[in-house]
């Protein structure tokens, strides 16, 4: 759990309910850790304090590199600003360029700051409640990039291999599908 800022510990309890005991969750604040873990969450928050906090402690070029080996990776709101490889007008930061979309921070608008919404998403047999908080959206995507849910034609949910990208927050429900993905994920590497 990438733990500088954000929505951390309600991630780190909803990976713990996913878990069920089978596994640890630890929060990351300071390089040498990442190197250890098996999957890596990166919550949502502020991406521009969080991808700051990345750049000075050298944990963005160690996640880059648990990435590149295979590691999976869950990112969520502005976590999937952080993974994503371009972020729209946005100049104060680069991207870590791992899962190959364009993203748009704060896509909804003002009028819709955060909203709730029930979505259909690939592979699930019901929909998904997801709580969305200024949330970014997917603009575009390479091939390689598989779309598992839209709100309003935007894109909100992706899997590109051992990443998953989306613009809600999972950890603020009891609905824990998205985490038993990642885990699969994690348990199959
Ligand atoms: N708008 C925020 C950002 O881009 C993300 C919001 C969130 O993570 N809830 O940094």
């Amino acid at each position: 759990m990438i733990g500088f800022q954000g929505a951390v510990s309600e991630h780190v309890s909803a990976m713990e309910r996913a878990l069920a005991g089978r596994g640890s969750v630890v929060e990351v604040r300071r390089s040498g850790v990442v190197p250890d873990c098996d999957g890596l969450v990166l919550p949502g928050g502020e991406s521009t304090t969080i991808s700051r906090h990345l750049d000075r402690t050298g944990t963005g070029e160690e996640i880059k590199h648990a990435a590149g080996s295979g590691v999976p990776i869950m990112a969520t709101c502005a976590g999937l600003v952080i993974i994503s490889s371009e972020v729209e007008r946005e100049t104060r930061f680069e991207p870590l360029g791992l899962l190959d979309v364009k993203v748009k921070r704060n896509a909804f608008g003002s009028q819709r700051e955060s909203f709730e919404a029930d979505i259909d998403v690939a592979g699930f047999q019901s929909p998904y409640h997801a709580v969305f908080i200024r949330a970014p959206a997917i603009t575009d995507r390479s091939d390689r990039v598989e779309v598992l849910a839209k709100v309003d034609g935007l894109t909100v949910a992706v899997r590109e291999e051992n990443l998953i990208g989306l613009a809600f927050h999972p950890e603020l429900t009891t609905d824990l599908r998205f985490h038993d993905i990642f885990l699969d994920l994690v348990r199959e590497g």
